[in-house]
């Protein structure tokens, strides 16, 4: 199957290998591979007979849903994009991504019925609003016709960032983009990139993710069937898990925290999980050895963002020693067929060990952001090098580091802290539930670090001790000199920390970007 690349090949190619094989499930809705094929097939028609063409956008606003990936799969055969919205973005947010698509039809998922009422008077094109009923039953009512499908390099899929540094940006994927993690990883050849027969994968982030919908692809992919959970939720991964075959999932730190948090957590029964990746955020090294200790799965890091179809670089299963080394700080490694430099500020290489920005080249990369040509140039070179705008090392063995993004390094006093490391820090303090860390101005030092804490349930958190357990652990001039507490840090919905908001208050009146 290497030389498979769009949706139609992996659809067309599973629905003749395995007709009978599920395909997908949610709840107690389960289509196999021939099933997918037909609906697939009706909806690429029904799009058609709307008056879409090749290149037209489809919006979807809603949870995860097997209707969701139906209605994108088809879509995708026939070169039609659909731009998935997070739910639970506010409806300005969703009109302002509704209106960047110019989308012909919003679909909206079970539950969403009023999402027409709550664009209404907040979208400056007149798309076409259809709920999970009526498309449901428009995919049963259209007889299949024959269509054109899309190319290898044509966009099926327009995902915005997630919007944690500045308004979200559409990435445009093709399906060379949304299939070179499956080719990638074929060619590491290695018993995680390999799939067993008897495997499932679960969709459990959003589908307006990289890491939701991502999952669902590589379901896809493997020929196998796709779990899918309307939304994260602790009992429906464990119940994926035990009821379901679940071998494989991926989700962000913050979900994993909650796992470990959930009375079952330590009761499942995880015989049939095989690996647990996890990503899209900077883990707090602690986190991650409770959680090595805790499942009975091996673990896998991903690194990537949305620009790159997600996964660039994995940590693999062998590199999760639980006492824990350096190697454990580490993103991965670049997979095969990626291309990783560390660059300065004047866009040179920096020398094996020495922190620059990220940037990287590989069949991953967007076609580029959807109407935002300047936004595009900044980021794509045109030699096809993406800038990540996460600052990084790599060490002499091809490991990258992720420290934080270019723009939330704090320096003070001439030295560059990288909150994450003062995060991983200050993260086993016993009072301690969360942190996030940043720079507030400082007349002497120019910046100095300040950790926002949540506290435990039921305890209280004492700022000079916090500063004291990080000065055991990190040098002084990276521990916080402040300690502010709070009942929540402000996430957005993929659970990304808004750095920024939390920075915003301090830095009134000062010039610096607070973006
Ligand atoms: P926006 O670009 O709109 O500001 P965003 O960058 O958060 O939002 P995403 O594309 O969802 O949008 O996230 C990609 C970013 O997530 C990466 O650039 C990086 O900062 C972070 N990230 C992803 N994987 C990891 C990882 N394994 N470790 C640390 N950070 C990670
Ligand atoms: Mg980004």
């Amino acid at each position: 199957i290497t030389d498979l690349v769009t949706f139609d090949e992996f659809i067309t190619h599973w629905a003749a290998d395995r007709p009978d094989r599920i395909a997908m499930r949610e709840e107690d809705r389960v289509f196999s591979y021939a099933e997918l094929e037909g609906r697939t097939a009706r909806v690429a028609t029904a799009l058609a007979e709307a008056g879409l063409e090749k290149g037209d956008r489809i919006a979807w606003i809603g949870k995860n849903s097997d209707l969701y990936f139906t209605l994108f799969f088809g879509a995708a055969r026939a070169g039609i994009v659909m731009a998935p919205i997070g739910w639970r973005l506010s409806p300005t947010e969703w009109a302002f991504i509704v209106n960047d698509t110019k989308a012909k039809i919003v679909f909206t998922g079970p539950g969403f019925d009023a999402v027409a009422d709550q664009l209404a008077g907040k979208l400056d094109h007149a798309p076409r609003i259809v709920g999970a009923d009526a498309a449901r039953a428009l995919i049963d009512a259209t007889p299949r016709a024959a269509f054109a499908p899309s190319g290898p390099d044509d966009a099926v899929l327009q995902l915005y960032t997630s919007g944690t540094t500045g308004h979200p940006k559409g990435a445009v994927l093709s399906n060379r983009n949304l299939f070179a993690l499956r080719k990638n990883s074929a060619d590491l050849d290695l018993p995680y990139t390999e799939w067993e027969d008897d495997e499932a994968v679960l969709v459990a982030m959003p589908c307006a993710h990289i890491g939701g919908t991502g999952l669902g692809i590589m379901a896809l992919a493997a020929g196998l069937p796709g779990v899918i959970l309307a939304e994260f939720n602790p009992d429906g991964v464990f119940d994926a898990v035990e009821q379901h075959g679940v071998t494989r999932f991926f989700i962000v730190p913050a979900a994993l925290q909650m796992l470990l948090m959930h009375p079952r957590c330590a009761s499942v029964d995880y015989s049939r999980l095989k690996y647990i990746l996890y990503g899209a955020a900077p883990i707090p090294l602690e986190l991650l050895r409770q959680c090595i200790r805790m499942f009975g799965a091996e673990f896998i890091q991903a690194y990537g963002m949305t620009e790159t179809t997600g996964t660039i670089c994995m940590l693999p299963p062998e590199d999760h020693d639980p006492e824990g080394n350096e190697r454990m700080r580490s993103a991965g490694k670049p997979l095969p067929g990626v291309e990783i430099r560390i660059v300065g500020a004047d866009g040179r290489d920096v020398p094996t060990g020495e922190v620059g920005e990220v940037v990287t080249r590989s069949s991953n990369n967007m076609l580029g952001y959807w109407n935002l040509p300047e936004a595009t140039a900044k980021t794509m070179t045109d030699d096809g090098w993406i800038h990540t705008g996460d600052a990084g090392y790599m060490d002499a063995d091809g490991y990258l580091y992720i420290h934080d993004r270019v723009k939330d390094m704090i320096i003070t006093g001439g030295e560059n802290v990288y909150p994450a490391e003062v995060e991983s820090a200050i993260y086993g303090h016993p009072a301690v539930q969360e942190v996030a860390v940043i720079g507030v101005p400082d007349a002497k030092w120019g910046e100095t670090v300040k950790a926002v804490c949540v506290p435990k349930p039921g305890m209280t958190i004492d700022g000079a001790d916090v500063i004291a357990w990080a000065r055991e652990r990190i040098a002084t001039f990276k521990a916080p000199r402040s300690i502010d507490v709070i009942e929540a840090l402000p996430r957005n919905a993929s659970g990304k920390i808004l750095r920024k908001d939390l920075r915003a208050p301090y830095w009134e009146g000062y010039d610096r970007m607070v973006n």
